[in-house]
């Protein structure tokens, strides 16, 4: 079993590694450099020795080690276009190695497994994503991307470029540390494909069951294919178009993208906080406790 904390905590010693190492405008991580290095020196006698791109049909990613455990291989399926999914899954791969070598010492990754977390509740690939994520796009250094930022796919395809990794990913690690209530949904052909919430709209009950039935994108929306005209559209309208429960009175703000580049439809929706809430916090911790509780909520 994975104890929640040391994903985060075996990321960060080795930001804090490339921070005195490099200095803090260090990005995009080269983490094929990273994994091999840092591992070399950590871990002498079994480090991960190679990173490579192979055929691997059927799956993105994949760590094993050779017989006598001495030598590990990072494998990516070099048939997936984008280097932002590329990186994440080596990033994910490392994090096995990190996390569960005493458990497996092979790991077959599919693409649902990866970057979306929607992995069926497994807790070493929450556990790999969530090192992923916090290696690639460490919390100090986004904060300070997206500090005083006005929310929207502008921002978060800088910090896409900044870290090189996918516009969903740096979603997701956007909605982590919203000051609101945020969600992103994935969807295909009205459909939703999966939907993660953040902790305070999760908390509030603003959150889409996508693993246990199937959910159609609101017919009024601009996400919806029937009133969506163009790549990036934005609205704010009554947030019980997409909650049935939110009161009349609290907007929601909508921003869609459709990209050629992914094959399905990004959306963002921004509320303000439930009434009920306390104030936000600002402290680091608390933000880090709410994310482990999310992730072991398998949102
Ligand atoms: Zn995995």
């Amino acid at each position: 079993m994975t104890e929640p904390k040391r994903p985060m905590k075996e990321a960060n010693r080795i930001s804090t590694v490339l921070n005195q190492v490099l200095g803090r405008d260090r990005f995009p991580l080269k983490v094929e450099e990273v994994a091999m290095e840092y591992s070399r020196q950590r871990f002498a006698d079994s480090p991960v020795a190679k990173v490579d791109g192979q055929d691997l049909e059927g799956f993105d990613g994949m760590l094993t080690a050779n017989p006598s455990r001495s030598k590990w291989l990072i494998l990516y399926n070099s048939a997936v276009r984008s280097e932002g999914r590329k990186r994440f899954t080596i990033a994910h791969e490392f994090g096995h190695y990190m996390l569960h070598t005493d458990q497996q010492d092979r790991f077959e990754c599919r693409d649902d497994d990866i970057e979306t977390g929607d992995n069926n509740g497994r807790e070493i690939e929450t556990a790999a994503d969530l090192f992923a994520s916090t290696l690639l796009m460490p919390l100090d250094d986004f904060r300070r991307q997206v500090a005083g930022q006005q929310a929207g796919f502008d921002l978060l395809g800088h910090c896409a470029d900044r870290y090189g990794v996918s516009l969903t990913a740096a979603a997701l690690r956007w909605t982590e540390i919203a000051e609101r209530r945020a969600v992103l949904v994935a969807s295909r052909d009205d459909y939703m494909l999966w939907a993660k919430s953040n902790h305070a709209a999760f908390k509030s009950g603003a959150y889409f069951p996508t693993r246990k039935r199937t959910i159609e994108i609101p017919p009024t929306s601009v996400t919806h294919s029937s009133n969506c005209s163009g790549t990036y559209q934005t609205e704010t309208v009554k947030a019980n178009v997409w909650f049935v429960r939110e009161p009349d009175t609290t907007p929601v703000t909508v921003m869609t993208m459709v990209s050629a580049q992914y094959d399905y439809t990004l959306t963002l929706l921004l509320m303000p906080d439930a009434e009920w809430r306390l104030p936000n916090h600002d402290d680091e911790e608390p933000l880090e406790d709410a994310y482990d509780w999310f992730v072991r909520k398998g949102q």
